[in-house]
This record gives C-alpha cells, sequence and structure tokens, in this order.
C-alpha cells in the first residue's frame, strides 16, 4: 500500500474571540493517497477554509497531528513550514490573487524567484506551466487584460510551476460563470490524471465536486462523510454525460483502468 500524501489525525482548531471559544475543526482524522482528487464539502462555516489552511501549513492546528508526504508537520518550524509550502504545495486559492502590475508570465516566476531557481530555469518552468494552460500566447497580458477563467489559469499555472506534489484549491470556481468553472475543473482534473498530482478542492457545489473521485464532507468541524461524489458529470463543449454513482465505500469507479474512467478521460480529452 502506498504511504498516505497526507494525514491527519484528531485535528482540533479552536478560535479564541473574548469570550466566546470558537471550534472551527473538532477532531477530524482521514488519510489521502498519492493521486487522489478529493473535493471537501459542506455548508459555510463547516471548517472548510480552515481544514485548508491546515493542510497548507498556513495556519496550525490547537491539538492533532499532521503528515504531509511523510514529514511530521506539527514539530516544524517556520522556515521549514516555508520549505513545505514551497516545495510540496501549490495553492489556488482566492486570497493568494495575482500581482496586478506584472504580467502572467511575471506572475508565474515570481514564486521560484523566492525559491532560488535560476533565471533561465524559472522562465522555461514558466512557460511550460503556461503553456500546459493553455495560455502560452498570453504571456505578456496583465491580470487585468485576462478574464477570469484566464486568470485561474495563471493562478495554477503558478502553482503548477513550482513542481508540487499537492494542490489545494479553496473554492477555486467561486468567481467564475458555470461554463468557465468546467473548464477549471476539467483541467485540475487533467493535471490529476495525466501529471498525477494529488488535488484538493474546497466548494459547496456538487457539479464541482463532481470531478473528484472522493468527497469529504464536514459538519460544524467535524467529518461526517467520506466517499465517491454523487454523480459524474463530464462536459464536453455543450453536452453532458453523468455517470451512476459508484457502490465503493471510499474509492471510487474512476480510478484508473475502470471503462468509465477511460471515458471520462477520453472525453474531457476531447473537449
Ligand atoms: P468554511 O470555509 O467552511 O465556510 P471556516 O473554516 O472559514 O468555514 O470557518 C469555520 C468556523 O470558524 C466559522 O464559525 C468561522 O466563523 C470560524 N473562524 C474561521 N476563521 C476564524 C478566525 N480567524 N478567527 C475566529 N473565528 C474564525
Ligand atoms: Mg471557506
Amino acid at each position: 500500500m502506498s504511504e498516505a500524501m497526507i494525514s491527519v489525525n484528531d485535528l482540533v482548531k479552536t478560535y479564541q474571540m473574548g469570550e466566546v471559544t470558537v471550534e472551527a475543526l473538532r477532531g477530524v482524522s482521514f488519510e489521502i493517497v498519492p493521486g487522489e482528487f478529493v473535493a471537501i464539502m459542506g455548508h459555510s462555516g463547516s471548517g472548510k477554509s480552515t481544514l485548508m489552511n491546515v493542510l497548507g501549513c498556513l495556519d496550525t492546528p490547537t491539538s492533532g497531528g499532521y503528515r504531509l508526504a511523510g514529514v511530521d508537520v506539527e514539530g516544524l518550524e517556520e522556515t521549514d513550514l516555508a520549505h513545505v509550502r514551497a516545495v510540496k504545495l501549490g495553492f489556488v486559492f482566492q486570497q493568494y490573487n495575482l500581482l496586478p502590475k506584472l504580467s502572467a508570465l511575471r506572475n508565474v516566476e515570481m514564486p521560484l524567484i523566492y525559491r532560488g531557481i535560476s533565471h533561465a530555469k524559472r522562465r522555461a518552468r514558466a512557460v511550460a506551466a503556461l503553456k500546459i494552460l493553455g495560455m502560452g500566447d498570453r504571456l505578456d497580458h496583465r491580470p487585468k487584460e485576462l478574464s477570469g477563467g484566464q486568470q485561474q489559469r495563471v493562478v495554477i499555472a503558478r502553482a503548477l510551476a513550482g513542481s508540487p506534489s499537492v494542490i489545494l484549491a479553496d473554492e477555486p470556481t467561486g468567481a467564475l460563470d458555470s461554463k468557465t468553472s468546467d473548464e477549471i475543473m476539467g483541467i485540475l482534473g487533467r493535471l490529476n490524471r495525466n501529471q498525477g498530482l494529488t488535488v484538493i478542492v474546497v466548494t459547496h457545489e456538487a457539479d464541482v465536486a463532481s470531478y473528484a473521485n472522493r468527497v469529504l464532507t464536514l459538519r460544524d468541524g467535524k467529518l461526517v462523510g467520506d466517499g465517491p461524489p454523487p454523480t459524474h458529470t463530464v462536459v464536453q463543449s455543450k453536452t453532458a454525460q453523468t455517470f451512476p454513482p459508484c457502490s465503493r465505500a471510499s474509492r471510487c469507479c474512476c480510478e484508473s483502468g475502470s471503462t468509465s474512467r477511460r471515458m471520462a478521460a477520453k472525453m474531457t480529452s476531447q473537449s
């Protein structure tokens, strides 16, 4: 059995607001193996962003364990955490906005500068990532000269250019119309299938979650569901095909090799 990419054990996160204690996470445990595509769902205030911040090493839990790619994260100092973030994780968070005065290319290059990667290498990596995202002809455009969907492609290219093991996306389609949202989720699905990236997406939309192989559901800071998404909807231009739910408990029929998985891959690669 492959070692878990992410393993959280009894995570608790409380916020003290004056007299009031908010229990944002109340004992959450799960494992995610390399190459999974996981959606985290739940109502507003259920703890999704808090959990993503912990998974992203952006915040520390009040108690509980977190192992990322075999490293015990809770024992690390800030400098080591920053290193883990830069090397292992790619962020597609709404608050990680693009820098408005920089071109798409410079935005994608920026995190690589902080990692000390040489100019030639970072330029090559940034161009390659933007090309994968279909943005090869928009390298010199600034964010305001791009559509919302194109800006989100640049954000994903920036995450990808760091060669992460895991992409963490918090409501990546929250500001997009449904067609563009399908495009962005299709891209994340292809990165998961073709490059073996582990992808974790927070969403409150069932359509978005249907791209994942597994859905973790939070309610009031607790994990109340762990299973396949209700349906898999693969959008090909204007037509959509829905696959029935999988009867298996935690891993879905779209695992590599199954018929519906191959159909899904074929259809998304054509779109
Ligand atoms: P979601 O992303 O599912 O909407 P959050 O993780 O943002 O939920 O929030 C979970 C709970 O924790 C909410 O009750 C929220 O008000 C509270 N919370 C989140 N961040 C903070 C914070 N920095 N300080 C105090 N309370 C917070
Ligand atoms: Mg949130």
